[in-house]
C-alpha cells in the first residue's frame, strides 16, 4: 500500500462524496471517521446504529470497492461501529498491522545496500540490532548522528524495512520531525473535531512499536512541538517501545532543545556516524557504479573515489553526472572527460558552498558588506547578519565550530552562541526565519 490507511479512507470518502452527490453523503456518511485497519479490514466508526444499518446495506458494496482501489489490495473488506471512540490520554487501540507515513520509505534504503565501514559500522551494527529487538535497555532511545550525506536517513529506513519485511506482527512510524511539526500544526487548526484530530494525531504514535523520527534538530526552539514530543516518547518508553531518532548534531549542541529532552536522549545510545574513508568510499562506488550500469576501471574509481571525499550523498551526485554525461552525451570513459567532469561537479557544489561565497550572499541580503561582517564591529545590522553567516556555514558545509570561528576570527564560543541566536529568533520571529530560510535555498540552488 502506498498511502496510509488513513490516507486511503480519506480519498475513499471524497470519490464517495463526489459518486454519491453531497446531499445523501452528508446525510449518511459526513460523520463517518477511520477507526482501524487490521488484517484486511477497515472499521469505519458512524454516530448510530441506524446509519450503521442504513450504509451497511446501501454503500458498504461501492465503499469496499473504492477501498480496494486507493490502497491496491484486492482484498479488503469494510466493517462498521456505532460504538464511541475512547478518547483518554494513554488510549490504546488494538495494534494494527499497518505501517504509519510508510509512504515516506526509499525502497533502497535496506540493510543490503548499506555499506559498512569503520566510521559507520558501530551506528550500523546498532541499528540493525534494534531492527530485531525493540526496545532494549541499552539501545533505547537509539540516537544517531551526523553530518549531511552520510546515511542517516537510509541506516533508519532501513530499520523500518525490516520491519515491514521480517515483523509484521509490528508496527512503526517513520517521520521527519518538520513533517511531525506540519501534521501537529495541522491537528491544531480549528475544527469542530479538533479535539479528535489530536488523540487521531498521538494515536498514530502511541500505537507504533517503532518510532523513528529523522532530523530531530529541527524541534530546536519549537517548543509546543517538543513538548507533544517529549509526552509521547515517554508514553512510548515507558511501554517498551523503540524510540529511534537521527540529528545532524549530539543532543547538547541541538539548541534551543528542553534539557529534560536532551538528557532523554543521552539516556539510550547516542552514535555517530563519519566522512566515509577511501575504501568505503570506492566500495560505495562500486554499488553505484552497478546500479548504473556503468564499467569503471579501478584506477578511475580510485581517482572519483580520492577526488569526492565529504560525503556519500556527494559521491553519488558524482556519478550520476558521470552517468548522464556517458547516456546523454555519449562521451567516452576515460581519464580525461571523468577528470574534467569530477572537477566541474565538484567546482559548483564548492563554489556555491565555502565560508566567503555563503558570507557574501548573506552581505548582499542584508545589505551590508560582506567584510563588514568578518571584522570587529558589533552594531545590531552586522551583528545580526554575522551570526546568519556562521549558522549557515555550519549547518551548509562540513566546517566544525573551530573552523567556522577561525574564519571569523573569533573563538567556537562565539559561533556556538551565534546558532543559539539564530535558532531562538528563528522561533521568535517567523519572518525572520523566512529570510533565512530563503538565503539557504538561494545558496542551494
Ligand atoms: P543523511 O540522512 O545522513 O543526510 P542519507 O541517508 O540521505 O544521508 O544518505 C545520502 C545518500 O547516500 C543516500 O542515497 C544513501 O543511500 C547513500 N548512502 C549513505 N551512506 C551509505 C552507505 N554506507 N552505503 C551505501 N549508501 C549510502
Ligand atoms: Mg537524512
Amino acid at each position: 500500500m502506498n498511502f496510509s490507511p488513513e490516507d486511503v479512507f480519506d480519498l475513499c470518502l471524497d470519490r464517495a462524496k463526489e459518486l454519491m452527490g453531497s446531499e445523501k453523503y452528508n446525510s449518511w456518511l459526513s460523520n463517518a471517521s477511520f477507526r482501524s485497519f487490521e488484517a484486511g479490514i477497515f472499521t469505519i466508526g458512524l454516530d448510530s446504529e441506524i446509519r450503521v444499518n442504513f450504509v451497511k446495506h446501501n454503500y458498504k458494496q461501492r465503499l469496499e470497492e473504492l477501498l480496494r482501489e486507493y490502497s491496491d489490495d484486492p482484498d479488503v473488506t469494510v466493517e462498521f461501529t456505532h460504538k464511541p471512540e475512547t478518547l483518554s490520554i494513554g488510549n490504546i487501540s488494538n495494534s494494527s498491522s499497518h505501517e504509519l507515513f510508510s509512504n515516506y520509505l526509499k525502497p533502497a534504503y535496506v540493510f543490503d545496500r548499506f555499506i559498512e565501514g569503520p566510521n559507520n559500522k558501530l551506528a550500523f551494527a546498532t541499528a540493525y540490532s534494534v531492527s530485531f529487538e525493540m526496545g532494549h535497555s541499552s539501545t533505547n532511545p537509539l540516537f544517531i548522528y551526523g553530518g549531511v550525506g552520510l546515511g542517516k536517513t537510509h541506516l533508519v529506513q532501513a530499520i523500518a524495512h525490516h520491519i515491514k519485511d521480517h515483523h509484521p506482527d509490528k508496527t512503526f512510524c517513520y517521520i521527519s520531525s518538520e513533517e511531525f511539526l506540519t501534521r501537529y500544526v495541522a491537528a491544531l487548526m480549528p475544527n469542530k473535531n479538533k479535539a479528535r484530530e489530536m488523540e487521531k494525531f498521538k494515536d498514530k504514535f502511541r500505537n507504533s512499536h517503532y518510532m523513528i523520527m529523522d532530523d530531530v534538530q529541527f524541534l530546536a526552539g519549537k517548543e509546543g512541538t517538543q513538548d507533544l514530543f517529549f509526552h509521547l516518547f515517554n508514553d512510548l518508553y515507558l511501554r517498551g517501545r523503540q524510540i529511534v531518532v537521527t540529528s545532524d548534531r549530539p543532543p547538547h549542541e541541538i539548541e534551543p532543545l528542553e534539557e529534560r529532552l536532551i538528557s532523554r536522549f543521552q539516556s539510550g545510545t547516542v552514535v555517530d556516524i563519519k566522512p566515509p574513508m577511501l575504501e568505503t568510499r570506492i566500495a560505495i562506488l562500486h554499488q553505484k557504479l552497478r546500479d548504473e550500469n556503468i564499467r569503471l576501471d579501478d584506477k578511475l574509481v580510485l581517482y572519483i573515489a580520492e577526488t569526492v571525499k565529504s560525503n556519500v550523498r556527494q559521491l553519488e551526485g558524482a556519478v550520476n553526472l558521470l552517468a548522464a554525461n556517458i547516456r546523454i552525451q555519449n562521451i567516452a570513459i576515460n581519464i580525461d572527460n571523468v577528470r574534467s567532469i569530477i572537477t566541474e561537479y565538484l567546482g559548483s557544489s564548492s563554489r556555491r558552498l565555502n565560508s566567503t561565497a555563503i558570507t557574501s550572499a548573506v552581505g548582499d541580503f542584508f545589505s551590508v558588506n560582506p567584510s563588514a561582517l568578518k571584522g570587529k564591529k558589533r552594531n545590531r545590522e552586522i551583528l545580526v547578519p554575522r551570526q546568519v553567516a556562521m549558522y549557515l556555514i555550519r549547518d551548509l558545509t562540513d566546517l566544525s565550530l573551530e573552523d567556522v570561528g577561525e574564519f571569523f576570527e573569533r573563538d567556537h564560543s562565539t559561533v556556538l552562541n551565534a546558532i543559539k541566536r539564530v535558532n531562538s529568533m528563528m522561533a521568535e520571529d517567523s519572518s525572520f526565519k523566512r529570510k533565512l530560510l530563503d538565503i539557504r535555498e538561494s545558496l542551494l540552488g
